[in-house]
């Protein structure tokens, strides 16, 4: 078999056996196949497309790259979400701490930044001392001990998708329907849940940009969890906006904390109380009236505060040093009017602009304090945290993104449509 023969046949839009997507994922893992090539692979994928079957294929040769956790090794079963990737995203840190302390144990194996996207290891990783590397016996031991474990894929479990998806980052080639579901797939399955809540974002600042893109996705990735014999449910929930307030790394640790004292954005809390009612739903087989009392209540009596430092401090993190910017600057509205519309993938461009021009990756980013439908005229729309005050190109994206109008408009609720 020649990697050249499996690029053009894609590149002719003919599907590929697994034999030859295994011929290509096992090779370039032994660096057989370089980075470059591999990249006109994914490139061919971008503009051709995976079928189902290809998916399905893509994602057991990712699981098979490593090894698994096998469902013996924790005690009782586990519950898991992700998302596809959105702005100001910092969803997992809150729902993984109320699902644990609602009595569901919760195995999260997260990424780092994806294209504009941000990446829930980058956040943790935002916190001093934070060890998001943990080995498999240091993953498996956590959850049976506090009932949650957040870590970056470990060397040993999908290895694949560890390293195709730093190329996809790299190279531009992030965006396909069949990439992104074998991606995720692979890692849920890999890390040994039972049941997956999947929160595919839909919007502006989402790689489905449409309703129709998202159900597809959706569709595909409970179809793949079904065929590994997991329970699966999707999500589809509004990305036309920065999720809560903050955009950044340390900024998001923040916002997840004061989500946890009930004191966070109504929009996201809401967000986050649907999607652990639903993880812990589908994990204790109750009723989801039933799951929604006790997400709530692990949020108004503290309980999940408690388990989001509880979970901190057992992977070495200290929550009282967050990293904080030098300089923080006001952005002001253009002109008075209601916010119709932010260009969130700008956004999320706008803070990796900001990340490469300073010293510190995670004290970056922005503070909306006013978002979608909201009327401005003299206060500031949001702050700019930064280390660098050179920051003429991030205000020209922040002019180019926030749409103010005289036009007052609605936004959709965040929770758009459940696909089981
Ligand atoms: N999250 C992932 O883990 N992979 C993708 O491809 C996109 C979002």
């Amino acid at each position: 078999m020649e990697f050249n023969d499996i690029i053009k046949k894609k590149e002719s839009n003919e599907q590929l056996t697994k034999k030859e997507l295994e011929y290509s994922i096992n090779n370039y893992i032994n660096e057989k196949i370089s980075d470059e090539d591999m990249t006109k692979l994914l490139q061919a994928i971008i503009k051709n497309d995976l079928s189902e079957k290809e998916t399905i294929d893509l994602t057991d040769i990712f699981i098979k790259s490593g090894k698994t956790i096998n469902l013996e090794e924790i005690k009782g079963s586990v519950v898991d979400k992700h998302s596809t990737g959105g702005v100001g995203d910092k969803t997992t840190l809150v729902v993984t701490a109320i699902v644990a302390a609602s009595e569901s144990k919760v195995a999260k194996m997260s990424g780092k930044a994806l294209g504009f996207t941000g990446g829930t290891i980058d956040k943790l990783n935002s916190i001093p001392g934070f060890n998001t590397n943990l080995t498999k016996k240091q993953f498996i031991s956590q959850i049976n001990k506090i009932g949650v474990a957040i870590s970056s894929q470990t060397e040993d479990l999908d290895p694949a998708d560890k390293k195709i998806y730093n190329l996809r980052d790299k190279t531009n080639t992030v965006n396909n329907r069949g990439l992104i579901a074998s991606s995720i797939m692979s890692k849920k399955i890999a890390s040994g849940a039972n049941s997956i809540v999947l929160d595919v974002k839909v919007g502006n600042g989402a790689f489905m940009k449409t309703k129709e893109e998202a159900k597809v996705l959706s569709e595909l990735m409970v179809k793949i969890a079904k065929n590994f014999k997991r329970k699966a449910i999707a999500v589809l929930t509004d990305m036309n906006e920065p999720l809560g307030y903050a955009v950044g790394n340390s900024l998001e640790v923040q916002e997840a904390i004061e989500t946890l004292k009930n004191k966070g954005e109504r929009r996201f809390a809401k967000l986050c109380i649907f999607l652990s009612s639903q993880m812990v739903a589908m994990d204790q087989d109750i009723v989801i009236e039933e799951a929604t009392k006790k997400v709530k209540e692990s949020l108004k009596s503290k309980k999940a505060l408690k388990k989001f430092e509880q979970l901190i401090k057992a992977q070495g993190g200290n929550l009282k040093n967050l990293p904080k910017s030098k300089f923080i600057i006001n952005y002001y509205p253009k002109k008075k009017g209601y916010i119709n519309k932010i260009n969130t993938e700008k956004i999320g461009k706008a803070l990796n602009l900001l990340i490469k021009e300073s010293d510190s990756k995670y004290s970056e980013g922005f503070v909306f304090r006013s978002k979608v439908g909201d009327y401005v005229s003299t206060n500031p729309i949001l702050t700019i945290h930064t280390d660098n005050q050179n920051i003429d190109k991030v205000l020209d994206i922040l002019n180019q993104s926030i749409i103010i109008k005289r036009k007052k408009i609605t936004k959709e609720d965040i929770i758009i449509d459940i696909i089981k």
